[in-house]
């Protein structure tokens, strides 16, 4: 049993069916909780970054101007 950092309801949870990096939202609040220890069983607060979905997108921006610059190198070496 743990308590929720952010609004302090209890949260059953079960050392077992977790990994430690794992993140689970608590019921009451709804707030996003990383498991950052098992023994003894403790949580943040997660700060969601949307790193995933935001590099998704950087990504191709990324490529794009990448293949840009390559491409002007390669006129200028030859
Ligand atoms: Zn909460």
């Amino acid at each position: 049993m743990i308590q929720c950092p952010e609004c302090d309801a209890a949260i059953d949870l079960d050392p077992d069916d977790v990994d430690e990096g794992d993140v689970i939202s608590c019921d009451e609040c709804g707030a996003e909780l990383q498991v950052v220890s098992l023994d003894p069983l403790e949580v943040e607060l997660y700060e969601d970054e949307d790193e995933e979905e935001d590099d998704e997108f950087l990504e191709d921006d990324d490529e794009e101007g990448e293949l840009e610059e390559e491409e002007d190198e390669d006129d200028d070496w030859r």
